[in-house]
C-alpha cells in the first residue's frame, strides 16, 4: 500500500462522497429524487432532468462488461509489471456505467456481458478504488 506508485485520484466537489464510501466498502452512486435514475460519473445536478436533489444510494456491486480493453503498451512506469491488464466499461445494475480494471481473470478469457461484482482494493489510507471480478450468474 504504502509503495502505491500509480496516479491516486483526487476527489473533488462532486465525488468526494463516492470516494467515502469506497473507504467504507460500499459503492455509492447518486440517485435522483425528482425522476429516480442513478447516473455515473458524478455531478451536481441529474442528467435525465437537471433536479438537483439527489442522494447517495448504495449499488448493488453487481454489473456486467459492457465494453473492455487489453493494454499490452505501458503508458506509466508503475504500470510495467502489471500489463496486459484489462480496463473495462462496466454497466451497473442500476443502469450507469463506470470504467475500472477487472481483476482475477486472464484478459483473454473477458468478454462483454460477463457478470461481475465489485471488489475493494485499499492503495492508501485515505483511498479505496473500486475494481471488478467475475461473478456467477444471479
Ligand atoms: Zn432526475
Amino acid at each position: 500500500m504504502s509503495n502505491y506508485k500509480k496516479p491516486v485520484p483526487i476527489p473533488s466537489v462532486e465525488s468526494k462522497p463516492y470516494w467515502t464510501g469506497l473507504k467504507e466498502g460500499r459503492l455509492l452512486i447518486p440517485k435522483c429524487g425528482e425522476c429516480g435514475n442513478f447516473w455515473f460519473p458524478p455531478s451536481l445536478h441529474c442528467p435525465h432532468c437537471n433536479a438537483a436533489n439527489f442522494s447517495w444510494e448504495p449499488s448493488s456491486g453487481r454489473g456486467k462488461v459492457f465494453s473492455y480493453v487489453v493494454f499490452h503498451r505501458v503508458y506509466h512506469p508503475a504500470f510495467s509489471e502489471e500489463v496486459p491488464y484489462v480496463v473495462a466499461l462496466i454497466e451497473l445494475e442500476e443502469g450507469p456505467r463506470l470504467i475500472s480494471n477487472l481483476v482475477e481473470i486472464k484478459p483473454d478469457d473477458v468478454q462483454c456481458e460477463m457478470p461481475v461484482s465489485v471488489v475493494f482494493e485499499k492503495i492508501a489510507n485515505n483511498m479505496t478504488l473500486p475494481k471488478f471480478r467475475p461473478a456467477p450468474l444471479y
